[in-house]
């Protein structure tokens, strides 16, 4: 059911083939990240060297996963494609819309009964379009994955930052926006640019105290947040071999806290128990019979420099187990002594009040095992627990053999609430307070991976530290930030002063995993008579009509908005509450552009409605020209749309009416998303006519009927006092993308071809 051993054996059995000509072609031993790169690319057998960084290539994922915030958009959006099953393997999980407050079951049923049209359109989307669906309480979408899906040497892309966390079973795993999925779902290529690659080479051995977590707490802090953007971060070294799967996972997971398109190991031992153990055999015997494609070649890991562009090399002997925060994951400071006078000058409160184990980072059974026999020491030497603890497994398999274990039953015993195998209190659905935005300054640790400001809880007093699950435990049962767990004592309840011994734990379940109902609800063969019902009265949902093209004559085009400096697609499409209405693209165009700031008053959400004089917010004017069948543009900074690669940013202008971007600079990204979306995305020739553009100037462009690749257009622009400037618009567009443009968006020209 869960897995497609044959596509896997596809994807094996032309790895000799591929990998060996692209060895040819580069004229050097590989990478693990270049063989698996290689092997899918769009286009077949390698021919060509490609250059790091520079290059963008087409490449043929192997399976898309979406969590069940991003895919209601990305699912509308495929639905428009005409087809009748999703070309590649892919699988919808709902974890993110559920909160942690009350405890499993309670808050299970909750969010059963708040979203359950949402889930109802996923599930039925999913049941129409051969989607696997995997429902509410079945688990975090990448620990499902990793379960069930991920396998050495295969790509997969999933909209969700966190996909990366596949990079634990040996895959190039990468996080996308919905526009993306949306191409590969309807059998389009996936274009990416060659990543550079890091490789980071683990020496010595984890032991006592510090974990897998801790080594990629130590490469955040060595890299910070932005030192792996645009690479593959490649582990390897004894030390790698020598950690479990789901311990590699992890690393792998976080690598999205420090910019890495993604990160990977290369196929080793603790990958076929993982696999053998999650009930694939045949997977791990297929991997077998390709090993030496599953790693680098061996002279790259032995003269690592030669081949990364960028090597790091961590002892893992002499690793502290560290805490990383607060509001920045990259903020590494050693548990204990070196940790509290960090506090004490930076005024962080030292006294803890939750310790949280769980999320797509560490939620396996190894990670809650270890956990819970420092759970258990606590309870064996009679310590009382200072902190509230909650947990929330990865998934129902996880948590099934965990309770079967007595796993759960230990942090029960210290009245650790059990929340539902979803993300809850890692992406702010954690209800925590009733008032957030007043809440009380407060220290927290966790086992996640985001610990920015609001992240867990909504409130911005909430300094939340990073650690790995078995430092959580002993600093949320010691309730302080200081505490070493190596050194430290503490009084039990007779007085006496006692000290944990080091965490132990199993890799895997010495008896197995064990599941009554793993939530995975497979597609029916033949979808096509299953209707998929969205309430047109709906709040957060809404079907999508195909966009107009915008077409070749655009006359009279008003200034929606010229932004001034930074405008992500934060600014463009905010998140926040709007994220509820992520499936209803009229709703959510009420925040459109509302971030951005005003060139002409530096306000935000104030412009000029050029028809009446009077100012209003972007997306009421916007909505008023668009009533009076009135085009408009937008003009941005430089890299306009840098940010989240939500497809949102380009939807909602497309949707309201804007025509046209036009910028100095834009982020490839969003500059994409809006080709796709049917819009013109273009840059002004001369960076400084930026200045040139007025309030209330109206636009015409001159040669559109004439839009070719590599052929600058030309644009009007008339001044209030009739004046008028004529200036040159560079664009990107090449001809299967102004085809695009033609037929009003991407997906009109798919559905075209389908039809
Ligand atoms: Fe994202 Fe947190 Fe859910 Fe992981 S657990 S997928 S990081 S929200």
């Amino acid at each position: 059911m869960a897995f497609d051993i044959e596509m896997i054996k596809g994807v094996y059995s032309r790895m000799a083939e591929r990998v060996d000509a692209a060895r040819k072609v580069v004229g050097k031993p590989l990478t693990l990240s270049e063989k698996i790169l290689y092997n899918h690319l769009w286009d077949g057998n390698p021919t060509t060297a490609f250059t790091r960084g520079k290059d963008y290539v087409d490449f043929a994922p192997d399976r898309i996963a979406c969590q069940d915030a991003t895919a209601q958009m990305a699912l509308l959006q495929f639905m428009q494609a005409g087809k009748s099953k999703v070309a590649v393997p892919t699988t919808v999980h709902c974890d993110h819309l559920i909160q942690a407050k009350d405890g499993a079951a309670a808050d299970l049923r909750q969010a059963n009964s708040v979203s359950s049209e949402v889930f109802n359109f996923l599930e039925s989307v999913s049941n129409k379009y051969g989607i696997g669906f995997w429902k509410p309480g079945a688990g975090i979408i990448h620990q499902v994955v990793l379960e069930n899906y991920a396998f050495p040497g295969g790509m997969m892309i999933g909209t969700d930052s966190h996909t990366v966390n596949a990079g634990g079973l040996g895959m190039v795993a990468i996080g996308v926006g919905g526009a993306d999925a949306v191409d590969v779902m309807a059998g389009m290529a996936w274009e990416l640019k060659f990543p550079k690659l890091i490789g980071v080479k683990l020496t010595g051995k984890l032991s006592g105290w510090t974990a897998p977590k801790d080594v990629i707490l130590k490469v955040a802090e060595i890299l910070t947040v932005k030192g792996g953007t645009g690479a593959i971060v490649e582990y390897f070294g004894p030390g790698a071999t020598a950690m479990s799967c789901t311990g590699k996972g992890t690393i792998c997971n976080m690598g999205a806290e420090i910019g890495a398109t993604t990160s990977t190991f290369g196929y080793d031992e603790s990958m076929e128990r993982y696999l053998r153990s999650t009930e694939r055999a045949d997977v791990a015997d297929a991997a077998n019979k390709v090993k030496e494609y599953l790693t680098a070649d061996p002279e790259v890991y032995a003269n690592p420099e030669q081949y990364f562009d960028q090597v790091i090399e961590i002892n893992l002997s002499e690793l502290n187990p560290l805490l990383n925060g607060p509001f920045t994951p990259d903020l590494s400071t050693p548990a204990g002594k070196e940790m509290g006078e960090k506090a004490k000058a930076n005024d962080w409160p030292i006294v803890v009040e939750w310790g949280l184990i769980g999320s797509c980072t560490n939620s396996s059974y190894e990670d809650l095992s270890r956990a819970s026999s420092i759970a258990q020491q606590a309870i064996d030497k009679g310590v009382k627990m200072k902190a509230e603890l909650g947990i929330n497994p990865g998934s129902e398999q996880v948590r099934y053999t965990a309770e079967r274990d007595g796993i759960l039953e230990v942090f029960e015993k210290l009245d650790a609430k059990i929340f539902t195998n979803a993300c809850g209190p890692c992406i702010g659905q954690w209800a925590r307070y009733s008032d957030p935005k007043n809440a009380p300054k407060n220290s927290i640790v966790h086992s996640f991976n985001r610990n920015f400001a609001k992240r867990a809880d909504g409130n911005p007093n909430t300094h939340a530290f990073v650690a790995s699950p078995e430092l959580t435990a002993a600093i949320a049962i010691a309730g302080r930030l200081d505490f070493n767990p190596m050194t430290d004592k503490l009084i039990n309840e007779e007085g006496e002063e006692v000290m944990f011994d080091e965490p132990t734990g199993w890799e895997l379940p010495p008896k197995g995993f064990e599941v009554k109902d793993n939530g995975y609800i497979e597609p029916e063969a033949d979808g096509s008579h299953v209707q998929v019902i969205v309430d047109p009265k709906s709040e957060r949902l809404q079907l999508l009509t195909p966009f107009t093209p915008i077409g070749d004559d655009i006359k009279g085009a008003k200034l929606l908005i010229k932004a001034f400096g930074k405008c992500t697609t934060d600014h463009i499409s905010m998140a926040g509450p709007w994220l509820r209405f992520r499936g209803h693209l009229d709703n959510i165009s009420n925040n459109c552009l509302i971030g951005a700031v005003n060139a002409y008053n530096q306000q935000t959400n104030f412009v000029k409605n050029q028809l009446t004089g009077e100012y209003g917010g972007v997306p009421d004017v916007q909505r008023q020209y668009k009533k009076e069948g009135i085009k408009t543009i937008v003009v941005g900074d430089h890299n306009y749309g840098e940010g989240s690669s939500r497809e949102h940013a380009a939807m909602e202008p497309r949707h309201l009416g804007v025509a046209a971007v036009i910028v100095k600079s834009f982020a490839r990204i969003h500059e994409t998303n809006l080709k796709k979306q049917g819009m013109l995305g273009l840059t002004f020739a001369n960076e400084s006519d930026y200045d040139l553009i007025q309030e209330d100037d109206t636009f015409n462009f001159l040669d559109l009927n004439e839009f070719a690749p590599d052929k600058q257009l030309t644009l009007e622009v008339v001044h209030a006092n009739g004046s008028k400037d004529v200036i040159k618009l560079n664009h990107t567009y090449n001809e299967a993308q102004i085809a695009w443009y033609k037929a009003g968006s991407a997906l009109n020209l798919i559905a075209a071809e389908n039809a």
